[in-house]
């Protein structure tokens, strides 16, 4: 009953009815089988559930559906119950995949609720109903409830309501510096379907649409800019519902992180190719070997059914792929980068498009024919749209385009026929997903941009890549020597050869460097005059723990326990958190982990935790803020935090202090959350200084912690009042400006001899800061896993008499300016 896939209530005969349960969660559909199953008594009835795209991760999967299908499926036929609007699309989508076509007919769809449904239709199947029987059944299965709670005029169900009778309106006005582009409207997309709502958006400002809001493809043709005033239309029985979820994800800018790909500035159009991922590659020219096949004009088209058939297991397959890339990405190169794919998978289940390509394709196209027209149609409207940075966004529609259509062509990945320099005009995700540094010592793409998931996954893996590098690079005849700078842009092909001679020594020098830095990754990183420092390493997960330990980290500085709460519709619980914390401490092999409570706020909001929408979040009900405001929240995690403080060396810390009282509020509910054994002995308590008051009041905290870290990123962001993330204000968000640099010293003089002080921002890696943050007394570092060798490095070269020197010096400077030349010194 436990396993999610091929739950059973029995295994009733092959001429009874089969039931299969559709759902977004997979915990769900499991509970409502175990629900069902009590109503049995021990009779047999064949239940499957599809449900959720593994254990954790809400969705419905139309390949995951049919085979369910097909395991209850027999001559008594099978009733489907689903949930959400996208349940019924890939049901629809998972008849239209049944191998054997008379199985289609004995299959019933039905719109009952899946709890009550299930259990009625269950009930009827145990007791020999054939299956329209067993679905009327089901489909009344909400009468008595109805009739309990609201009298006969109750009796009918919800779908005999007229959508025009309830029809809410209202406006929201875009907040996203650049416009509803492909991230955010897929948000959008998303909140939408899963409601029993009919929603069409108009952009008042420009005069377009209205346009259905559950489909990607339209929604990106309003052409909405930042300041621009969209009307939402909502009718249907959760109208209301998704008027009040639309402007509460408009006001939170459709959660769109300043992390990541999302706040990447749009290049500036400059001739010539632009950085991507930094480094240098040097190797022979290797082109992709087959180019996106496009469809032949004489390929034979069989009937209607067949060709629609092969899209809908095509579009299957791409999922797929785009999941576990989705997944990859997220591991690597953080979750605002892996949002780019939300917007591909948007476009697969998008009703609208996928109608256009059934259109098509019944008037006799062929599904590959049918699909490049649709997706052509999609991509010219929004290359046509005003504004450049959501023109850029067509070349999502390509990457699906393309995908999709290597799947219906039979052509597999392109690879590069040997090892080299990779040339090609553009990388889909699964394509960018495989690029293997042994093989691949560089990439050329005449498009794409930095914001590209071929460049987040390239830099993810050290590939150094170029990006917009133009189409004439195309038709350079494989094989010939090419070198790129990708942390300048710089590009020759063919070059002569004291230019190569140079791009070779600039590289062997990188990769000498890194080489020699991990030989000694595992040594302790003492200076020369014998100071000895901790390098540890920033985590959001188990696999970094492992990373962590490989790259020679000494413990985990920062665990940002919030990816284990963020992207999930419930809070993780004490068992599901005490096991990740565990999991991380035994992958750090002894060392201390530093496990810092839930960091979360206006600016990474949890759907379960329903937040006010604030004009500024980045000074609103924010980490420490925020668990504080949910004591039960805080109180599970801090239990956690103690169990596994008894198994592993293990500091807490608080996120976002600014008073002492919240600090110990904190400690009240640590003490509480500790139970009757009391706080673990060896558990040190530290807070988090990335505000500047409590910076300047550390004297009032320092005795009630054992340690502090300093957040160089927040607390840069709140000194010289530049919102991080913000490219505008970039050039004023430095960590060496000499107000940061106050406030460091500050802390370090107050802490000496009575707390320890690390560093964990990123400045802790940045190899100029990090001999004045040793001036003025830093004597931990905390910075990515990839990092820990090279910060080794530094340390070891430093002397600390002459960074004290330079870190006095620079207190007295100007400006960051002034700050990293006379760093350069050092
Ligand atoms: C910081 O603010 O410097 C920090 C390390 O925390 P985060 O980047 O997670 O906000
Ligand atoms: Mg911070």
């Amino acid at each position: 009953m436990a396993e999610p896939q091929g739950d059973r209530a029995g295994s009733g005969g092959r001429a009874s009815v089969g039931l299969v349960v559709v759902s977004h969660s997979r915990a769900l559909a499991s509970a409502a089988v175990a629900l069902a199953a009590e109503m049995l008594h021990g009779r047999e009835v064949r239940i499957e559930v599809a449900a959720g795209l593994d254990d954790r991760t809400f969705g419905t999967d139309a390949v995951q559906i049919r085979e369910a299908i097909e395991r209850v499926d027999g001559p008594g036929g099978v009733v489907v119950l689903m949930d959400l609007g996208s349940a019924v699309l890939s049901a629809e989508l998972a008849l239209d995949l049944l191998d054997d076509p008379t199985a289609r007919d004995r299959v019933i769809l039905s719109p009952a609720p899946i709890v009550e449904g299930l259990v009625v239709a269950s009930v009827a199947a145990a007791g020999g109903a054939g299956r329209a029987e067993v679905a009327a059944e089901a489909r009344n299965s909400l009468m008595g409830k109805a009739a309990h709670l609201g009298g006969p005029d109750h009796l009918t169900v919800p779908e005999a309501e007229s959508p025009a009778q309830d029809e809410v309106v209202a406006v929201f006005t875009i907040g996203n510096r650049h416009g509803l582009h492909a991230r955010p409207a897929a948000r959008l997309v998303a909140e939408v379907r899963g409601l029993d709502a009919t929603v069409r958006l108009s952009n008042l400002t420009t005069g377009a649409g209205p346009v259905p809001a559950g489909s990607l493809s339209r929604v990106a043709t309003l052409g909405a800019l930042r300041g621009h005033d969209v009307e939402v239309r909502a009718s249907g029985r959760q109208a209301q519902d998704a008027v009040e979820h639309l402007l509460a994800l408009a006001a939170r800018d459709f959660d769109e992180v300043g992390d990541g790909v999302a706040a990447t500035p749009v290049q500036p159009s400059r001739p010539g190719p632009l950085p991507g991922s930094p480094g240098i590659g040097i190797g022979p020219a290797r082109h992709l070997t087959a180019e996106p096949v496009e469809p032949a004009d004489d390929a034979p088209i069989a009937e209607p059914a067949a060709e629609w058939r092969r899209i809908v297991g095509s579009v299957a397959e791409v999922r797929r792929e785009i999941e576990h890339v989705r997944v990859l990405t997220a591991r690597e190169a953080g979750a605002g980068a892996a949002g780019i794919f939300d917007a591909h998978l948007s476009l697969l289940s998008d009703a609208e498009l996928l109608g256009d390509v059934k259109r098509r394709i019944s008037a006799g196209e062929g599904a590959t024919g049918a699909w490049v027209a649709s997706l052509a149609a999609v991509e010219q409207e929004w290359a046509a749209l005003p504004d450049p940075y959501l023109r850029e966004r067509a070349q999502d529609v390509r990457a699906v385009r393309d995908q999709v259509v290597r799947v219906l062509t039979g052509s597999t990945v392109r690879r590069p026929a040997g090892d080299g320099v990779l040339v090609a005009a553009d990388l889909t995700p699964a394509e960018a997903a495989e690029l293997d540094p042994e093989r691949v010592s560089g990439v050329v793409l005449t498009q794409g941009s930095a914001s590209s998931h071929a460049a987040i996954l390239a830099r993810a893996r050290n590939i150094p890549l170029v990006v917009a590098a133009g189409g004439q690079v195309l038709a350079v005849p494989e094989g010939t020597m090419l070198v790129l700078d990708g942390g300048t842009g710089e590009l020759q092909v063919d070059p002569p050869a004291e230019v190569l001679a140079a791009f070779r020594v600039r590289g062997a020098e990188m990769a000498e460097r890194r080489a020699r830095e991990l030989a000694l990754a595992g040594q302790p990183a003492v200076s020369m005059d014998g100071t000895s420092f901790a390098v540890s390493a920033n985590l959001g997960s188990v696999a970094d723990a492992w990373a962590a330990v490989a790259a020679g980290a000494e413990g985990a500085g920062l665990v940002r326990t919030e990816f284990l709460f963020l992207g999930r519709s419930s809070a993780p619980d004490l068992a599901e958190q005490q096991a990740e914390y565990d999991a991380i401490g035994a992958a750090m092999d002894g060392r201390r982990v530093t496990l810092r409570t839930l960091d979360v706020g206006g600016d990474k909001p949890l759907t379960y935790l329903p937040m006010p929408a604030e004009a500024n979040p980045f000074l609103g009900v924010r980490g420490l803020r925020l668990s504080l405001a949910t004591p039960d929240l805080l109180r599970d995690q801090l239990t956690a935090i103690c169990r596994s403080a008894r198994r592993w060396p293990t500091s807490v810390m608080f996120p976002m202090v600014t008073s002492l009282d919240e600090l110990l509020e904190a400690r009240r509910v640590l003490t509480e959350a500790a139970g009757p054994d009391g706080v673990p002995y060896d558990l040190r308590v530290g807070i988090m200084v990335e505000v500047p008051a409590a910076a300047l009041k550390i004297e009032s905290f320092l005795p009630h912690v054992d340690f502090v870290s300093i957040g160089t990123n927040d607390l840069t962001q709140y000194a010289v009042a530049a919102e991080r993330g913000n490219p505008s204000v970039a050039a004023l968000s430095d960590a060496l400006d000499p107000a940061v640099l106050q406030l460091v010293a500050g802390v370090c003089s107050a802490a000496l001899g009575r707390a320890s002080v690390s560093v964990c921002g990123e400045a802790a890696a940045d190899e100029l800061a990090i001999p004045l943050l040793v001036g003025l007394g830093v004597r931990e570092l905390s910075v990515t896993p990839a990092a820990v060798p090279r910060v080794k490095a530094r340390l070891r070269a430093l002397d600390v008499e002459q960074c004290r020197a330079a870190a006095e010096e620079a207190l007295s400077l100007p400006g960051p300016d002034e700050v990293r030349k006379l760093a350069m010194s050092l």
